[in-house]
């Protein structure tokens, strides 16, 4: 049976393809539902150089960046995802102007500037692989090598969040309805050099009662844990807001009492994982009276 609640049509489907030339233009799509416009923009994969016709110079102005430029000036962590992309996004727009979005830079941002405490042995082996990648030649601190993530959507405009003893009816998202609007955009994505998978994607669903969200990082490390933090949103029809939550699941791969199949399929095995942390919030547009 699909898993509605974490929206599990075959993500491989509809990833971009990664030998996607750098001068393809960014693939922009909206859909308007409500006082909310979904917007999604699919973008080729960040080169390992610069990719900028006359190469960025320390004169080029921030806007005027090309990606791999503005991601070795922005992002504190070396460039070694296999497949990263920086233009590509979701957003939900109010009409008001207030915006959500969820993109590769803002994710990379929120990983733990902090050594992950996991498997520091396993680390040094992978990071030893990694020795030639672009930007280990540079003096970097030690950071989370997994890229796990505990980003939430940044949020720009007239929103506010407030707390809530609300929740999401996942239950009642499972009930099958009309999809009127589906999208998922890749944001990074690496295999730990072998090692497992970090991997971080947005997906929307627009249905007759509501728009549906899940940002989720997946990580797994073979042979050591599986862990996803997922932040799910959620906005019934006609509401000026969205009730977020976030989770922490993990467990170690010695605890799970499923098949490698399960657990190598972050739509599945989630459910499998106990919540060890959890962050529940509304955000609601700022001139709307909350519902
Ligand atoms: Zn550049």
């Amino acid at each position: 049976m699909k898993d509605q609640t974490s929206m599990s049509q075959s993500p491989t489907d509809t990833k971009a393809d990664p030998t996607e030339t750098k001068t393809d233009p960014p693939d922009s799509e909206d859909f308007t539902f409500g006082d909310w416009t979904v917007r999604v923009t699919k973008s080729h994969i960040m080169g390992s150089q610069c990719e900028a016709e006359e190469t960025c110079t320390a004169d080029t102005t921030p806007e005027h960046l090309c990606n791999f430029c503005r991601y070795e000036e922005s992002c504190p962590f070396p460039h070694c995802q296999t497949w990263c992309s920086l233009t590509t996004l979701l957003q939900l727009r109010h009409r008001e102007g207030g915006t959500i979005t969820f993109c590769a830079l803002d994710a990379l941002r929120c990983v733990n500037p902090k050594e992950s405490s996991l498997q520091v042995a396993h680390a040094a082996v992978w990071r030893e692989a990694r020795a030639d990648c672009q930007g280990a030649q540079k003096v970097v601190e030690p950071y989370d090598w997994t890229y796990t993530t505990n980003f939430r959507g940044t949020l720009a405009g007239a929103l506010r969040t407030e707390a809530t003893t609300e929740r999401i009816d996942l239950d009642k998202l499972k009930v099958r309805e009309e999809i009127k609007f589906y999208s998922e955009v890749y944001l990074y994505d690496d295999e730990l050099d072998d090692n497992g998978c970090t991997r971080c994607v947005a997906k929307v669903r627009v249905m007759p009662s509501g728009i549906f969200v899940v940002f989720r990082h997946y990580l797994r490390v073979d042979q050591v844990l599986v862990r996803i933090n997922d932040t799910r949103l959620y906005s019934p029809a006609g509401a000026s807001h969205f009730l977020r939550e976030s989770s922490t699941r993990q467990a170690a791969i010695s605890d799970l009492r499923v098949p490698a199949s399960v657990y190598t399929n972050p739509d599945i095995v989630w459910q499998h994982l106990p919540v060890v942390e959890e962050t529940v919030d509304k955000i609601c547009a700022a001139g709307s009276a909350s519902v």
